[in-house]
This record gives structure tokens, sequence and C-alpha cells, in this order.
């Protein structure tokens, strides 16, 4: 069964020891962040837990980070199904999306604060990268909006920087879905009505992050991923619906023709983001649970929590492309963290010729042109995921003059340093083109035996194990 809200996700991870809860008190604009990189820093992903800051000083309201990808493992647990399992799951909530339902009342709307009573500042956002970002981020927001042409919906995370009681900036990266929203609504002087729904069921954050393809209604593929429709109530001061059992919802307005500058931000890549003239949000109402949880998503330098959700939801979406579209026999794929879960790329094959590694390279590069700029391709045998696997290949398997390729002028990695020239805002970076390089890490020919003891001698050592004295 789904989670229905992100509160019976909590009890889990608290039942599986995958949630550590902190009483001690927490200041909200330093300490958040120092003690989650230092989470991030010291537990290996394995061990790594979820966290709930019980105690944030000032505040009532507790607030909750890596609840979906602190690890790996937890993203799996939100999903309900075992680590391997994870891009098969994705795949069949895109074959199967399941239309979301309205419903009349839902506990997000358990307290509702209109106009003069809208306040931001009542909420725990926390400062992220001390020094260098401006203010609070929110970073796990469900931003809904719908497109005013055909009516369809779009939900994606995209950061939000407190500027106000009633204000917040708003940054989308170029390329994203709700940009043609704003662009038709302005074009018509008309302002773009948006919803933000903070910790809503586990599966709607997991598709907002996930890269679908534009026109899909992410919660379609929330509810393919529940296996039922996600409950929807319809929001109070605009004409949108938000899932009916989120923390909190802030309802609001992107301003026609106004930007305003927004940034610094501690980004995905490790570095510090510049600033950007960006849309500014009005915002008309708040809405919550009673003792709402405030959800956010750990962000900045990989690996972080944000690296790993958003990682595996461009992994299902390559994965699905090759295997799918192209009918190539992938049979994993994987966005490096070290890459920020976008720049480097390793996907596994069982080749049946040897035109395939590059063509999968050129697949997908063409199917996101914001990702991997360096792409491998090992064999079947090489696991993606275990970076000393990924580099024997590349020793041994990989010819340089042969298997490597370099295209010039590709759309470059989002907000990659290198290839932003001084001066020019990184904002329009979809403007400045890249080199990518592929490498075909598979075996050429017949190899050797691996110099390994035969696997029935190691097998009656594991039974051994113990006399050993280990
Ligand atoms: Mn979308």
């Amino acid at each position: 069964m789904a989670f229905n809200d992100l509160r019976e996700f909590l009890a889990v991870l608290k039942e599986t020891n995958k949630l550590k809860v902190i009483d001690a008190e927490v200041e909200k604009d330093w300490e958040i962040a120092a003690v989650t990189r230092r989470v991030f820093q010291k537990f290996d992903p394995v061990q790594r837990p979820a966290l709930l800051f019980n105690n944030v000083k000032g505040y009532s309201v507790p607030v909750a980070i890596g609840v979906l990808g602190a690890s790996r493992e937890i993203y799996a647990l939100a999903l309900q199904v075992e680590e391997g399992q994870i891009l098969d799951k994705w795949l069949q909530a895109k074959q199967c999306p399941v239309e979301p339902e309205l419903v009349d009342d839902g506990p997000c709307q358990e307290s509702i604060s209109v106009g003069e009573k809208v306040n931001l500042f009542e909420l725990p956002i926390p400062v992220w990268t001390r020094g260098h970002d401006p203010g609070p981020y929110i970073t796990a927001g469900c931003v809904i909006s719908k497109d005013p042409e055909t009516g369809v919906r779009n939900v994606g995370t995209y950061r939000l920087q407190l500027k106000g009681p009633d204000k917040m900036g708003l940054f989308i990266a170029p390329g994203h879905h709700m940009l043609p929203h704003i662009a038709k609504n302005e074009k018509e002087g008309r302002p773009t009505p948006v919803a933000v729904a903070l910790g809503p069921e586990p599966a709607v954050s997991l598709c907002s992050v996930a890269s679908l393809p534009p026109g899909v209604d992410e919660l379609t593929i929330a509810g393919g991923l529940s296996n039922r429709p996600v409950k929807l109530v319809k929001c109070k001061t605009i004409d949108l619906e938000v899932p009916a059992t989120a923390e909190i919802v802030i309802e609001g307005e992107v301003l026609p023709e106004i930007r305003e500058a927004e940034g610094p931000f501690g980004e995905y890549t490790g570095y510090v983001g510049p600033v950007g003239n960006n849309f500014l949000v009005r915002v008309n109402c708040v809405t919550n649970r009673s003792n709402p949880i405030y959800q956010a998503f750990f962000s900045e330098m990989p690996p972080s929590e944000s690296s790993c959700i958003r990682g595996i939801g461009h992994e299902a979406s390559l994965y699905q492309h090759l295997k799918l579209n192209l009918g190539l026999p992938v049979t994993d794929v994987h966005l490096k963290e070290g890459g920020g879960s976008g720049a480097y790329l390793v996907i596994a094959m069982r080749k049946d010729n040897a035109t395939q590694p590059k063509q999968a390279v050129l697949g997908a590069w063409s199917y996101n042109p914001e990702l991997a700029k360096i792409a491998v391709v090992v064999d079947e045998d090489i696991d993606p995921r275990n970076p000393f696997a990924v580099d024997w290949a590349l020793s041994f398997r990989m010819r340089p003059y042969e298997d490597v390729f370099i295209e010039n002028n590709l759309t470059a990695v989002i907000l990659d340093p290198s290839v932003a020239a001084p001066g020019i805002p990184q904002h329009e970076k979809n403007k400045i083109l890249s080199s990518k390089m592929g490498m075909d890490a598979t075996m050429k020919h017949p190899y050797p035996p691996v110099s390994l003891p035969p696997i029935e001698d190691l097998k009656k050592v594991d039974q051994r194990w113990k006399d050993y004295g280990f």
C-alpha cells in the first residue's frame, strides 16, 4: 500500500531505524544545514538516517530533511520496493498513470491564513549555504501550475527564496515546464496562479523532481507509483488543485512582467550559483494541517538528498528511453553523485553488436541535453553504482584512441561552472554550448578469464568463515 501522507512514511522510517529525531534545540539559519551536512559526511549512505528536527529555536513547526533521499535505501522504502527494482517501478508507473481524484476537503486545509494573516516568516525555512545565500530557501516545494491554453497541470520542484511575509523569489531553470505557463499568461498581461505543496504524500514529491516529459501531469504518475489516485482539494484563493494530505500549501501568483534579483544559491554542482533576474510570487494564502511538519530537501554540494532523488528520477527517464524507445539492451543506468547526478552518466548494457554503446550515449545526449558531459558505457557485469568496478572497466576495456568520442557544441550541463564565460549570467547558460565525452568501456573481443579464485573455492571459504577466526 502506498503512503497516504508524509506522516505515515515518517512512522515507517522510525520503525525501521531510518529516522533520527533530533530533540536538541537548533537554529534554522545555520545549524540545520550544518548538522545535515555532517550527517551526509559522517554516515555511509547505507547507515545515513533521515532527520526530524523537533526543536527549532523560535518555531513550533518541526523540520524534516532527507526523508525521501538521505540514501537510495530510503528512496526505495518510499516506493516500497527493493533498491534493484527502483527503475522498473518507475517504468511501470509511467506505463500505467492514474488520474488524480478531486475530493471535497482534506487535512491540508485544516488551518487557513488569508491576506493580511499570511506570514511566511512563521515557517522554519532554513538558510542553506550561510554566507552566500541571501536568505532562507524553500527547497522541497512541489510547485503546481497549469498551462493556460491546454489546462494541463505541471508539478516541479523549483527553488523559492523567502523575500517577505508574502513574497517569494522563484527560479525556474531553462527548459523546465512551468516556464511556458508564465510566458503564455504574460503575453495576455495576466499573473500565473501557483500553488506550492510542502510535505505531500511521498510519491508526489518524487514525481515533482523526476524530470518527466513535458505535458505529463506529474500527479498521474504519482498515482501510477501508488496504484491509486492522488486525492486533491481545490485551493482557497486560486483555480488550482493540491494534494489533500500535504502538510502545508502556499497559494499565490507569479506576477507578470516583474523580475527581481534572486540568488545566489548553493547549487547542486557544489558551487554557489550567481544572482539572476527571476520571477516574483505574491502569496495570497497559506493553508496547513494541524501541527504541520515542514519538509525540506537537502541540496548544495553532492552527495545530497537532492542529488539522490533528482538523479534517480533522471535515471528512470533515461532507462525508459534507451530501453523502450530505442530498444537497446540496457540493463542499468546511473548518474554518479560526484557529478551532481547530472554531469557523469554510466550506462550498463548487454550489447549485441559494436555500435550499441555509442548509440546509447547519443540517445542519452539527445533525450536530455542537460545531462552527461561524461558518459561511460560498461558491460552488464559491471555495476554502474560501484565506482571501483567502473574504474576497472575504464582501465582495461577502454582504448582511448578508438573508444573515446568527443562531440562539440552540445547543450551544456546546466549550471556547470566550467562552461560559463565570466560575466554571462548562469541563468542564460542554455545559450552556452559545451563539448561532451563518451567512452565505450565495454569489451571489444573475447577476454581472458578474470584472475579470481574459482567461485566454488570462495563459497567453501564462506561456509568455513568463522573457522578462520574472523
Ligand atoms: Mn513537468
